[in-house]
C-alpha cells in the first residue's frame, strides 16, 4: 500500500492493522508498503472490509466493468465455486445484470455456507427453490461449495464432530442430486475429505453429480485414484506439475482457474504460466520438461475441462458445430508464443453466444455495432 492508501484507510501505525498483520520492513527498519498476513487470509480480508463500500448502482456498474475486463482477457464464462467473503446479498448486482440481459460472460455459481454453525439449515433453506442447475445458459446455480462449513475451512485436523456435521450436509446434497465442490489446499490431509466423499458415495453414488475438490496442491496418485473411482473432478489453480501429469495419466477430470481475485490475479494467462513455466512461489525452481503439461493439455483443462464442472462440456469449452459461439481471438498465438510472453496475451475479439462482447483495434467497431 502507498502512504496515501494507508492514510485513506486510517492506518497510522502498525497497531491500526487488523491482527495479526504486520508491516514488512526493509533492512533499515522502514516499512516497504507491504503488509504481512498471518496464516490464512484474515488480514487481507479485514483490510478489504475497511475499503469504502460501493452503493448498489456502483456495484452494478463495477461488476459490468469487471466482466468486460475479463472479456478483454478472452474469458467467456466463469465458474464461481463460492468462496469466502461472498454472501448471498453480494450477488444481487449480478442478478440484476443477468435480468437485464447484460451479462457479457456466463456464470455458474455455488452457494457457500454463510453463518458459522448454521450452515446446514441455511443451505437447506436457501436451496428450497433453487434446484441444481436452475437458471439459464448465461447464469445458473451449480450446487454448494467451496467452503461448505466454516469449521472444515482450511482445517487439516478436523474433529470427529466437525467431520460428522460436514458429512450430514454432503449426504443431503447427494440425495438432492446437488454438485459439491470443496476447497482443500493440502494433499497430506486430504484423506479426511475423501473418506467423507466415499462414505456418502457408498450410499448415494455421486458419479453423475460432478463433485470436485479444489486446489489439492501436490495431489498424490493415491488420492487421485480415489477421486477417479467416484467420478470426482479436480480444479487446479497453482498445482505442482507432477500432480497434473498424474491426474492426466489417471484420467481425472481437471478444470483450471485463477482463484481470483483476492488471493490471485484474475488473468487466465497467469495461471497458464504457472502450469507451463513455474509455480506461484517466488524463487521456485523452473519445471523440467517431464513435469510440464503440454500447452494443449493446459488449455484443455482451462476450457473443456472447466466446462465439465458446470455440466457445460456438451455446450461449450470447445469450438465445434452445434455448440454455443463462445470464443476469443487472441493477440498472440498461445501455442507458439515464447513462454515469457504468455502473460502479455489478450483478446482482440471476444464473443459470447455469437455476440461481440469485446473488440480491440480493428474489431472495436464490432463491439459497438450490436
Ligand atoms: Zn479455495
Amino acid at each position: 500500500m502507498t502512504p496515501a492508501g494507508l492514510k485513506a484507510m486510517n492506518i497510522n501505525s502498525e497497531s491500526d492493522l487488523p491482527r495479526p498483520g504486520k508491516f514488512e520492513r526493509d533492512a533499515s527498519g522502514n516499512p516497504t508498503g507491504a503488509i504481512e498476513n498471518g496464516p490464512g487470509f484474515d488480514v487481507a480480508i479485514a483490510l478489504f472490509d475497511k475499503l469504502p463500500h460501493p452503493t448498489f448502482d456502483e456495484q452494478v456498474a463495477g461488476t459490468k466493468k469487471f466482466f468486460r475486463e475479463m472479456n478483454r482477457l478472452g474469458v467467456t464464462g466463469v465458474g464461481d465455486p463460492g468462496g469466502n467473503n461472498l454472501n448471498p446479498e453480494n450477488y444481487q448486482p449480478v442478478f440484476q445484470i443477468w435480468r437485464e440481459h447484460q451479462l457479457t460472460l456466463r456464470i455458474a455459481y455455488s452457494l457457500c455456507g454463510p453463518t458459522p454453525g448454521k450452515e446446514f439449515e441455511e443451505l437447506q433453506s436457501l436451496t428450497q427453490m433453487l434446484p441444481q442447475g436452475f437458471g439459464d445458459d448465461m447464469m445458473k446455480f451449480n450446487g454448494i461449495g467451496e467452503r461448505v462449513t466454516w469449521a472444515m475451512n482450511n482445517n487439516d485436523r478436523p474433529s470427529a464432530d466437525q467431520l460428522e456435521k460436514f458429512y450430514a450436509i454432503l449426504r443431503w446434497a447427494a440425495q438432492r442430486k446437488m454438485t459439491v465442490t470443496m476447497h482443500w489446499p493440502h494433499d497430506a490431509s486430504a484423506d479426511a475429505l475423501l473418506s467423507i466423499y466415499e462414505r456418502v458415495n457408498a450410499e448415494f453414488p455421486v458419479k453423475d453429480l460432478r463433485w470436485s475438490v479444489a486446489h489439492l496442491t501436490g495431489a498424490t496418485p493415491d488420492h487421485l485414484r480415489r477421486m477417479k473411482a467416484m467420478g470426482v473432478g479436480w480444479t487446479i489453480q497453482r498445482p505442482e506439475a507432477a500432480a497434473v501429469e498424474n491426474a492426466k495419466e489417471l484420467s481425472v477430470t481437471m478444470g483450471a482457474g485463477t482463484d481470483a481475485h483476492r488471493v490471485a490475479s484474475y488473468n487466465p494467462f497467469t495461471t497458464l504460466r504457472w502450469l507451463l513455466v513455474d509455480s506461484k512461489r517466488a524463487g521456485a525452481a523452473p519445471r523440467g520438461p517431464e513435469q510440464t503439461p503440454t500447452r494443449e493439455d493446459a488449455l484443455r483443462a482451462y476450457t473443456i475441462g472447466s466446462a465439465w464442472f458446470s455440466f457445460d462440456d456438451a455446450k461449450r469449452g470447445s469450438i465445434e458445430r452445434g455448440k454455443l459461439a463462445d470464443l476469443a481471438v487472441l493477440s498472440k498465438d498461445y501455442m507458439t508464443v515464447p513462454l515469457d510472453e504468455l502473460e502479455s496475451i489478450e483478446s482482440v475479439l471476444t464473443m459470447v453466444g455469437g455476440k461481440v462482447v469485446y473488440g480491440a483495434g480493428p474489431f472495436a467497431q464490432l463491439e459497438n455495432s450490436h
